[in-house]
């Protein structure tokens, strides 16, 4: 069922707390930790702790859970002081954009440059 935990996703267990994780901020509905291969010196992705796809299933199933993930990544941004340099948010969805687990989830990148059009 949508939202449900599901025994092969790894989100889900980090959620469950089954797999190990850098959490740096959880709420009622999500989880912050940081990336394990950094793509930047600030990279924490910013998980629901319901399971859907991707970040437009999770947002039509529960808006709410969806603006949690972004109001947590502001958070975590002004935590870790990348707000003034300026910071990505970033949801890859679909194998072709580079999504590998499909368990929603926002990038937050900080603390280098960045270019546009991205890679
Ligand atoms: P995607 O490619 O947009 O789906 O992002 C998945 C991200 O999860 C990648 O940046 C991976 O480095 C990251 N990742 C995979 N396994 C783990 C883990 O066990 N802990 C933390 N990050 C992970």
């Amino acid at each position: 069922m949508a939202g449900e935990p599901q025994a092969d996703c790894l989100f889900c267990k980090i959620v469950a707390k089954e797999v190990p994780a850098t959490i740096v901020r959880e709420t009622e509905s999500a989880v912050a930790f940081r990336d394990i291969n950094p793509q930047a010196p600030t990279h924490v992705l910013v998980i629901p702790k319901v399971h859907y796809p991707d970040a437009a299933s999770l947002a039509a199933g529960e808006p709410g859970a969806a603006a949690e993930i972004l109001r947590v990544a502001g958070e975590v941004a002004a935590e870790e002081d990348v707000t003034g340099s300026g910071y990505r948010i970033v949801f890859n969805t679909g194998s072709g954009a580079g999504q590998t687990v499909f368990h929603a989830h926002a990038h937050l990148l900080g603390g280098r440059g960045f270019n546009w059009p991205p890679g």
